[in-house]
């Protein structure tokens, strides 16, 4: 018997060489093998008349070889085998091309399942290169539901089936219930050994339901336990512990009242800091919601308490652009405001460092280089970064050295259902802004398609003549991806539109250029340089372009609603009336229903609750792009009830056995500690 961390290369049937196609394809272990869920199933379990069967149509046929299988030999290195099959509706000509051998294992006048897809062809029904099995020995490649896995060079379909086959025979006993049996059995949930055999090999579909819901059930679970048990880790941790200072000293300097929700994050975060243990929050508001003034407010606090605090920023531009927002917001105090960016001379930066060694700042914004082995802080108390730029468990260690740990504010602008962000974010605190400073206008959105193409060209010249900017985004393609016809990519289209507007500067960043470039491209556009910007979803991250109002999306069937959501919202940020067009040529009733919600709401809350019931949770799992492990839920397709419940027991059984220390918790924090570890020690 195998154990469940045996290499696959030691089960029985798996040798050297399927081992190494195993690897490409991410599986090392026995349980990494019954793990590797398929992608999806095809329906063999039903049998249909041959007259039935319909041109084009995919089908499992029951029927009788009518002749002797003829091979000829069509010219050097094409085989041909020819039969005709026959049950009581109908015939069906076959043909194999390459398989010389299907002339030996089929017999005249004896029953097979054939499994393919029917074409019609000078009015007889034909099937090329079925699979096949005798009728009696039928119920491993038909007649039953057959799982269909990611494949890699090396493995087929067949080949991966028999050695997950294999994997499940000679683990299956001995698996372990990672569930404990309350939570098993208050959720209604099938056996871990139920449920690893029906998902490859299901008897039926409410088989393969019962072993999908448990798996999902198990992953998020197993998710909640190890971010539940980084939380309570964190909140051990000694950390530096602040003196309260009446916030409305603060308040009180601002031209404009801070909304409820500000104030309440902002007590919120307060409140951690003034705990004595280490703050790790999370604070997710719409864009314009106005995070950086509670960063401010924050950093005005650590400030008064006499700490420096780090602000850390993805790119120059936007480190630029904090920093000038923040020496504002922080000048009625004569807060000591610093910068350090990549491209500041060896100079300044040596000025920079040797003032914040010395503890001379009160606020360093910079960019990664505010990390760098180099830099040395005095006091340093609060560190706030953005989501798609937290940095992991080593770096930040870099930060403090050897003292005590800083305190770290995250900022997303990713507003997703709450729900879903305490299961994805279990192991912050979480703060929403859940409410919009007073008097925000609305991006007016519209959604059309080519026909609008020379209107929308008229439009776009009528917002330039009139000073203003335009955004036009096209879709990340990827290097290996075929192209549907009439996918825009940012070059080609940038061209395009260069065409039309000769009189125009239309500048273009994409995924391909040099970090270097992409930001000297963005600059001129922050500058006013260019007039049409074509991007990628690069611009996705928050750059302030007051200028722009008009944002034009090509092919908006490609991108999600939250991503639309949020490409909108880089536009409006000034005083102009501003607009959003999504071109799409899809007339899919999803995809209209789709676009139409984001020509009814500006709401990043509603849009994303809408985006999560129409595409389920799997993108969202995707959007937190750092620090979580890879889940197989999106390709299960969880539900949300799965993960409110997963969520809930997690807590209860983490109240319970904190550690999950109990024996009949074994299993359990066996799996929670290989996830953690996976993640080297934490998941930032
Ligand atoms: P976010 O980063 O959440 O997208 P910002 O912090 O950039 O939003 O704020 C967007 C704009 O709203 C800024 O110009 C900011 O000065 C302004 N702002 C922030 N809070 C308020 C408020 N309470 N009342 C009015 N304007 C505000
Ligand atoms: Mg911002």
């Amino acid at each position: 018997m195998a154990d469940l961390h045996t290499d696959v290369r030691y089960i029985k049937g798996i040798g050297e060489k399927k081992a190494q196609a195993l690897h490409k394809l991410g599986v090392f272990s026995l349980y990494d093998l019954i793990s590797f869920f398929p992608r999806k199933y095809e329906d063999r379990s039903q049998f249909k008349p041959i007259a039935l069967t319909m041109d084009g149509e995919t089908v499992c046929i029951q029927a009788l070889v009518a002749d002797t299988p003829r091979l000829s030999h069509i010219r050097r290195g094409m085989d041909i085998v020819k039969l005709r099959a026959v049950d009581d509706s109908g015939s069906v000509d076959i043909t194999f091309f390459n398989q010389p051998y299907a002339k030996d294992n089929l017999h005249r006048g004896e029953s097979y399942n054939f499994f393919g897809r029917v074409e019609l062809r000078g009015g007889r029904r034909t099937m090329a290169n079925p699979v096949y099995e005798p009728e009696e020995r039928a119920g491993q490649v038909t007649g039953r539901i057959i799982p269909v896995y990611r494949l890699c060079a090396g493995l087929n379909q067949r080949s991966l089936m028999q050695a997950i086959r294999q994997g499940l025979d000679s683990c299956l006993e001995l698996l372990p219930d990672i569930l404990p049996d309350s939570v098993r059995q208050d959720c209604q949930l099938a056996q871990a050994r139920y449920a690893y055999e029906n998902i490859h090999f299901p008897a039926d579909f409410q088989a393969l339901e019962l072993a999908r819901r448990r798996l999902i059930f198990e992953e998020l679970f197993v998710l909640s336990c190890a971010l539940g048990r980084m939380h309570r880790e964190r909140s051990l941790d000694e950390g530096i512990k602040l003196k309260a200072f009446d916030m409305e000293e603060f308040w009180r300097s601002l031209p404009f009242a801070p909304t409820g929700a500000q104030r309440r994050a902002v007590a919120q975060a307060a409140a951690d800091m003034a705990s004595g243990a280490v703050m790790s929050r999370l604070v997710q508001g719409d864009v314009g919601s106005g995070k950086t003034l509670v960063a401010a407010a924050l950093i005005w606090l650590c400030a008064k308490n006499g700490y420096t605090s780090a602000f850390m920023a993805p790119t120059e531009i936007l480190a630029e652009q904090h920093y000038h927002t923040l020496t504002g917001m922080l000048a009625p105090f004569s807060l000591r405001v610093g910068k350090l960016t990549g491209s500041m001379s060896a100079k300044e930066k040596r000025q920079v460092k040797a003032q914040l060694q010395q503890g001379q700042l009160d606020l360093i914004v910079g960019t990664h280089a505010l990390i760098s082995d180099d830099v040395e802080y005095d006091r340093l108390a609060l560190v706030v970064t953005d989501e798609q730029h937290r940095f992991g468990v080593n770096q930040r260690s870099a930060l403090t050295g050897k003292g005590v740990k800083p305190h770290v504010l995250v900022m997303s602008a990713t507003p997703i259902p709450r729900t879903l962000a305490l299961i994805i974010y279990g192991d912050l605190d979480l703060s929403i802004i859940d409410e919009l400073p007073p008097g925000r206008q609305k991006v007016d959105t519209f959604a059309v398609d080519e026909s609008y193409r020379a209107r929308l060209n008229g439009f776009i010249r009528k917002q330039v003549q009139e000073g203003r900017q335009v955004f036009v985004v096209c879709p990340m393609v990827e290097e290996n991806e075929e192209l549907p016809v009439k996918l825009k990519s940012a070059q080609e289209h940038a061209a395009q539109l260069a065409a039309v507007f000769p009189e125009l500067k239309i500048g273009c960043v994409h995924g391909r250029m040099k970090a270097k470039d992409k930001e000297q491209t963005m600059a001129a556009f922050v500058a006013g340089e260019i007039d049409v910007l074509v991007a990628t979803t690069v611009i996705e991250v928050g750059v302030d372009v007051p200028n722009a109002s008009l944002m034009v999306i090509e092919n908006a069937e490609r991108f999600g609603l939250s991503q639309l959501h949020q490409l909108r919202g880089r536009v409006g940020r000034g005083s102009h009336k501003s607009y959003c067009v999504l071109v799409s040529d899809n007339d899919s009733p999803e995809v209209k229903a789709r676009l139409s919600i984001m020509s009814k709401t500006n709401d990043g809350f509603r849009i994303s609750e809408e985006d999560l019931r129409l595409r389920g949770p799997g993108d969202f799992f995707g959007a937190r792009q750092h620090g979580l492990p890879e889940m197989h839920v999106a390709d299960l397709g969880a539900d949300v009830d799965v993960l409110q419940r997963a969520q809930e027991e997690s807590r209860r059984i983490l109240a319970l056995d904190p550690e999950l220390k109990l024996p009949e918790h074994k299993a359990l924090r066996e799996k929670v500690d290989r996830l953690y570890e996976a993640n080297s020690g934490g998941f930032n």
